[in-house]
């Protein structure tokens, strides 16, 4: 999650959960932004109903998994998840809760080892979905100032939903688009680290073409270009993450 836009949310979704797979983890992905990218990056190019029903209209979200990888399975965004934020759906806390709600018991049928969901860059209703649903929160961020500064907003929002709610999430923040040369870069990522440390996963991921190109061809960036900064990054990334390689 991150409200910014183009901060690498759905290449890290996609290509972070690929990573995983390859390590033989059972992973669930959600896509909750309703621009649908996460299914488009995998080559799902075809609108079909997803997220939109299960929040929307509560069907049971058994019935919208496809197995689009090996070991890798995903539920669609939908053509209508965008209207969660316009509608009026039953007051109170429960309009947070719907995805919270689909996803119970999921866990333990599935044997799923990580479920991820992919967020929209706002935080709206369907952002407020995915923290009431989620348990952790992976947060990646691009090394510039302005990048900072929204960063430290979404923390407010989640302390006081956090606060609001009695509970707690592990936090887990990525540096994506990351240039290494740059001393700017360097600057953020020890900021970073300095405000939250022992969260920001070891390795940053770099800016590299291949990364931008794959999703054109519907493809993780494992089966784009198996040797790559971006394939090295990403499994590095899941490594750290497994043993909880942190600054
Ligand atoms: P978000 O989901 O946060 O909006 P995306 O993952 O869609 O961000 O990334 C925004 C754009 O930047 C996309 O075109 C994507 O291909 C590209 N991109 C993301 N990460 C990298 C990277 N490490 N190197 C190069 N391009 C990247
Ligand atoms: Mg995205």
């Amino acid at each position: 999650m991150n409200q910014k836009g183009g901060v690498g949310k759905t290449t890290t979704s996609m290509n972070f959960s690929a990573a995983l797979a390859r390590m033989n983890k059972r992973l669930l992905l959600l896509d909750t932004d309703p621009q649908g990218h996460l299914g488009n990056s995998f080559g799902q190019w075809q609108q079909q109903p997803g997220m939109d029903e299960v929040i929307l209209e509560q069907q049971a979200i058994q019935n919208y998994i496809h197995n689009i990888r090996p070991n890798i399975d995903m539920v669609m965004a939908g053509p209508r998840l965008g209207e969660i934020e316009s509608r009026v759906l039953e007051g109170g806390i429960n309009k947070g809760l719907y995805l919270a709600r689909a996803l119970q018991g999921i866990t333990a049928q599935k044997n799923y080892d990580f479920i991820f969901m992919d967020c929209p860059p706002s935080s709206g209703l369907l952002g407020m979905n995915a923290l009431l649903a989620a348990r952790e929160l992976l947060i990646p961020v691009t090394a510039d100032y302005l990048a900072l500064q929204g960063l430290s907003r979404l923390i407010q929002v989640v302390n006081t939903i956090e606060e609001k709610m009695s509970l707690s999430m592990q936090k887990w923040f990525v540096l994506t688009r990351f240039y290494e040369r740059r001393k700017l870069a360097r600057q953020i990522r020890d900021k970073l680290i300095q405000y939250f440390p022992g969260q920001v996963l070891r390795t940053p991921i770099r800016e590299s073409v291949a990364l931008a190109e794959s999703p054109g061809f519907g493809k993780t960036i494992f089966e784009y270009q198996a040797k790559s900064h971006g394939s090295e990054d990403y499994q590095h990334l899941a490594q750290d993450f497994m043993r909880q390689h942190t600054w």
